[in-house]
């Protein structure tokens, strides 16, 4: 059975879209047939992938009751990499799921009948503590917290993880922190050092040895639709992919 990952931070243009798109393909492309689960009515992770932001049936069937998870999986440029698209009528969810009693483990029980058929299902959220993010916490095995190294980097990191352990008690007892990852650091400045050092400081043995760097190949791969290490492979950006994709597969195997 898979494991499933959220990619979750309440901040947004922290890294997650990039890093769930990223890390989707590099284990895919590693052997492991991989789903990436796109749960934000921006779509970028879908639209990242090359998928039309349109394409129905999606996430929000699912979560609406429409129609079954296997019914909305979408082929990728990328071997073994499986997406759930999302759409921009997503957004309604956020007022719908909360008059629904019980709507928290709709996207869990979704899951049921697909995880066998993957080793890694990946859940992008968005930045929002919100309905949809708190039905992938529900439905994760483990959480990716990307946490972007610039001044404000540990502002809102408390909250989240208040947020992370009343879902460990209330909701998902399964659900463990896999870890931060420090994403567009630019090793030139010295605020860049010290926030890597600080947040390290702040939560040892939380934070991943892998740290993405900003690169320029990283941010414009989307607007080709397609992840970083298919646009240029051999660029930074792609190397810390791949690094942090082992990382996540070698700490899952040692669990
Ligand atoms: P989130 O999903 O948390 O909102 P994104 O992954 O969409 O954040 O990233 C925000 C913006 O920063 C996007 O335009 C993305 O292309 C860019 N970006 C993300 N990571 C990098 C990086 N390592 N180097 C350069 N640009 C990046
Ligand atoms: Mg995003």
């Amino acid at each position: 059975m898979g494991t499933v990952y959220a990619i979750a931070n309440q901040k947004g243009g922290v890294g997650k879209t990039t890093t769930a798109v990223n890390v989707a393909a590099c284990i895919a492309e590693a052997g492991f047939p991989t789903l990436l689960i796109d749960i934000d009515p921006q779509a970028n992770a879908t639209l990242g992938l090359g998928v039309a932001k349109d394409t129905t049936p999606n996430v929000y069937d699912v979560l609406a009751g429409r129609c079954a998870l296997a019914e909305t999986l979408a082929d990728t440029a990328i071997e073994r990499l499986k997406l759930v698209p999302a759409h921009p009528d997503l957004a309604a969810a956020n007022s719908e799921l909360p008059r629904e009693p019980g709507s928290e483990v709709r996207l869990r029980e979704a899951l049921t009948g697909v995880r066998d058929a993957f080793d890694y299902v990946l859940l992008d959220c968005p930045p929002s503590l919100g309905p949809l993010t708190v039905n992938a916490l529900v439905a994760a095995d483990r959480v990716i917290v990307p946490v972007q190294t610039e001044y404000f980097a540990l502002e809102g990191l408390a909250g989240l993880l208040d947020t992370l352990a009343l879902i460990q008690r209330e909701l998902n007892p399964r659900l463990t922190i896999a870890g931060m990852l420090l994403t567009m650091h630019d090793g030139r400045t010295r605020l860049a050092r010290d926030v890597e050092r600080e947040v390290r400081d702040h939560f040892p043995a939380l934070v991943f040895e892998t740290v993405i760097p900003r690169n320029v190949r990283v941010g414009e791969a989307p607007s080709y639709g397609r992840p970083v290490t298919h646009h240029d492979p051999h660029c930074s950006g792609s190397d810390a992919y791949f690094e942090f994709a082992k990382e996540v597969v070698r700490a899952g195997a040692a669990t």
